[in-house]
């Protein structure tokens, strides 16, 4: 792609004027909206609701369904202060179908309270619960109103992602004011009509005003799904900007050169001949492939992806020998420690014997050992091993040939930059590998690492057997518990998984360190372990290690054993409210056991009762162990978009595009961009900066 052409002269184009430019917009509110992202007038066209509050009608208490949100209305009841964990207030508002539902609220004032005498008429809005009193409500926005029959509203009301100082009422009347500026559809569309031609979607300009300005007879319930045509229109437009843009990073990088890896072998046989095992085909073919890319001179960027247990430690181990045969350095990043340590254990076996002392590098490595090191990745040390820490300042590499990467969507795309950086001298990099056990359907693959190139091991190592997956009811904990005493009498380890660290009787979550001491006492004799997040690296570490050695029988556990941990021995895992989680999570978790030659189970204890898609959901997992399968199960049935975990790392933070959601489009996406590169260079570049905001998120590629 073309370089950036110059700005475009804003005083012609009222859209690439500053904010400012509208009424009312003073020096205070540009600076809020700037924190937003938001500086010129269209960026407040394409700052988009976050959702829909349907205040249009009234829902009967009677009505409410657990997990939607409902405007409810109803005289106040009873009013209770009180204390359990934390001050409360709980209001019981009741209807005329007769049914009750509380306000809970941890944060109130007096006045508060006082305003909210039994026979107040209240109407609320908020996401229905089910709490130890029935249907719930926390901290539901309020309103008092005189008497029954006050108007609804007309429209569906937007609520937009705001800062602080900047109220949503505020913010719907800048949009109005930007809307006016909306130029006619010619001006508008970057797309060209005849490549979207197939489509049938809305124009831009008719998709904006629905979207910000949602009429009353607009189809609710696809808006609140995110389906509606107008939001597929904006969603088209979004996922083509990113496909663009890395697209475009992706022949910035190739721009670049790197060492051409060829070694001489011998190291790699010497691995290979000392393996208690023969590696898969699939190891072998994609091990292929990734010395192909390593030995040219122009930089690998290759993710491999390969379902959990299917061995891609023994690939990157691999790589990482064949590029120190060639006199290169390698590093290897992983996003916990405790994957780091593991991954460090592996490599010391595997490379010890052959001479090589793989290096640790982790942000408690300090003072003299931490300089040994530094010293050695300056000097001749072949392959460090670290997490985070190894991209900070004052680590300098001699020189680093191959970046590996675990587990890449814990991280963003600049932080494998950054360490790609580390190794760049002039305009030489490193060349990059990418581990992921998060298994993508292969067009979403395509627009999410647009920028990489993709190996799938496809192909479990020989031997395993399939983990039994069983849903249960939290109802039967006994019966489970019962369960892992028979499994651990028998010699063998289980998890016992816990998905929240605090206890919160809001979520209804078990919190770990009550799952420890209760399983303690339902289990004497058997030695029980507890780690998550919370704990130092250091007691992490020695929990684990008892843990590998067997000297702690169960091990409660939160989601930080979602990646990478690796204990044969284990064999049975109990996930408690598994509805809780996404699919790719679960199935993340679940790939802990059925490592070994015996039979594995893993038990979902949730906690009822279930939507009908939680339900689904659970069943997928219990129905089949294949990631590929649960993946595509995952965009079936519309999950929160948590198939790629970015939601944590800001990478592919959508304003509406949700890539599970909206997957059918990633086929015309490619398609459309594939031909706006080769035929609308310039179109293409103005669409990627109308979204991303130019380059600033990917610069320095
Ligand atoms: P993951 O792909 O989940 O990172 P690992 O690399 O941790 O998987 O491998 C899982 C386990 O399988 C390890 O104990 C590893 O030693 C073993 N393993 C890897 N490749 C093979 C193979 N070809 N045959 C048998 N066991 C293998
Ligand atoms: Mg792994």
């Amino acid at each position: 792609m073309p370089r950036a052409p110059a700005p475009a002269d804003t005083s012609l184009d009222p859209a690439l004027a500053p904010v400012t430019t509208l009424a009312g917009v003073g020096p205070a509110l540009a600076e809020a909206l700037a924190r937003l992202g938001i500086v010129r007038v269209q960026d407040l066209w394409f700052h988009l609701p976050l959702r829909y509050e349907d205040r249009t009608r009234i829902t009967a208490i009677r009505d409410l369904q657990p997990g939607a949100h409902a405007q409810v209305e109803g005289r106040v009841a009873a009013v209770e202060r009180g204390f359990r964990f934390r001050p409360q207030l709980r209001v019981a508002i009741e209807d005329d179908s007769g049914a009750t539902l509380t306000l809970r609220f941890f944060h109130f004032r007096k006045t508060q309270v006082d305003q909210l005498a039994p026979g107040t008429r209240l109407r609320c809005y908020g996401e229905v619960r089910v709490g130890h009193q029935g249907a719930e409500i926390v901290h539901p926005q309020y309103q008092r109103v005189e008497a029954a029959g006050a108007p609804v509203e007309e429209r569906l009301t937007p609520v937009y992602p705001v800062t602080e100082g900047l109220s949503q009422k505020r913010f719907a009347t800048l949009t109005g004011l930007a809307l006016r500026h909306l130029p006619d559809e010619a001006a508008l569309e970057l797309v060209p009509v005849g490549l979207r031609g197939g489509l049938a979607l809305p124009s831009l300009r008719a998709a904006l005003q629905l979207v910000h300005r949602p009429p009353a007879d607009a189809d609710v319930a696809a808006l609140l799904r995110g389906a509606h045509p107008a939001q597929r229109r904006l969603a088209l437009e979004e996922l083509l900007s990113h496909h663009l843009s890395l697209k475009r990073l992706r022949a910035q990088v190739r721009e670049h050169r790197a060492p051409a890896l060829r070694g001489d072998g011998r190291l790699r046989e010497a691995f290979a001949s000392r393996l208690p095992f023969a590696m898969t085909g699939a190891q072998q073919r994609v091990s292929v492939e990734i010395e192909a890319d390593i030995g040219a001179s122009s930089p690998m960027l290759r993710l491999v992806q390969g379902d959990v247990g299917s061995g891609k430690t023994v690939v990157a181990a691999r790589a990482a020998l064949a590029a120190i045969e060639a006199g290169h350095q390698v590093a290897l990043m992983a996003p916990t420690e405790l994957l780091a340590e593991q991954h460090l254990r592996n490599l010391r076996t595997w490379l010890e014997p052959l001479g090589i002392a793989p290096l640790w590098l982790a942000g408690k490595v300090q003072g003299r050992a931490r300089r040994s090191v530094l010293e050695a990745i300056a000097g001749d040390g072949a392959l460090v091993v670290g997490t985070h820490a190894l991209m900070q300042e004052g680590v300098v590499f001699r020189r680093l040939g191959l970046a590996i990467i675990d587990e890449q969507h814990r991280f963003g795309v600049h932080q494998r930059l950054a360490l790609r950086d580390k190794g760049r001298e002039g305009d030489s990099v490193p060349h990059q590998l990418v581990l992921t056990a998060t298994p993508i359907p292969r067009t979403l693959a395509m627009t999410a690492y647009a920028d990489l190139d993709v190996s799938v091991i496809d192909e479990l190592p020989p031997g395993r057997t399939p983990v039994q997956t069983v849903v249960v009811s939290a109802a039967r904990r006994g019966e489970v518990v019962e369960r892992i005493r028979a499994a651990c009498a028998e010699g063998r380890q289980a998890y016992w998984v816990c998905t929240l660290i605090e206890e919160s009787d809001l979520l209804q979550a078990q919190a770990a360190e009550v799952a420890l001491a209760e399983l303690t006492a339902a289990l004497p004799g058997l030695r029980v372990g507890l780690v998550h997040g919370r704990m130092k690296a250091a007691e992490k570490a020695e929990v684990m290690q008892a843990f590998r050695n067997g000297a702690i029988a169960l091990l409660v556990a939160t989601t930080v054993i979602e990646v990478g941990v690796d204990v044969p021995n284990a064999s049975l895992m109990v996930i408690e409210n598994p509805e809780r989680l996404g699919l790719a999570q679960l199935h993340q978790l679940r790939g802990r056991v059925g490592r070994g030659q015996v039979a594995s189970s893993c038990v979902l204890l949730y906690q009822g009762p279930l939507s009908a898609l939680a339900r689904a959901r659970l069943e997928a997992m219990r129905e089949s162990n294949d990631g590929f399968f649960i993946a595509e199960k995952d965009l079936e049935l519309r999950g929160p978009g948590e198939l790629l975990g970015t939601r944590q790392t800001g990478q592919l933070a959508f304003r509406v595009a949700d890539l599970a959601r909206d997957a059918d489009l990633l086929p015309e996406v490619q398609r459309i961009g594939a031909a706006m590169l080769e035929q609308h260079a310039e179109l293409a570049e103005r669409l990627v900066a109308r979204w991303i905001g130019g380059a600033t998120r990917y610069a320095g590629a």
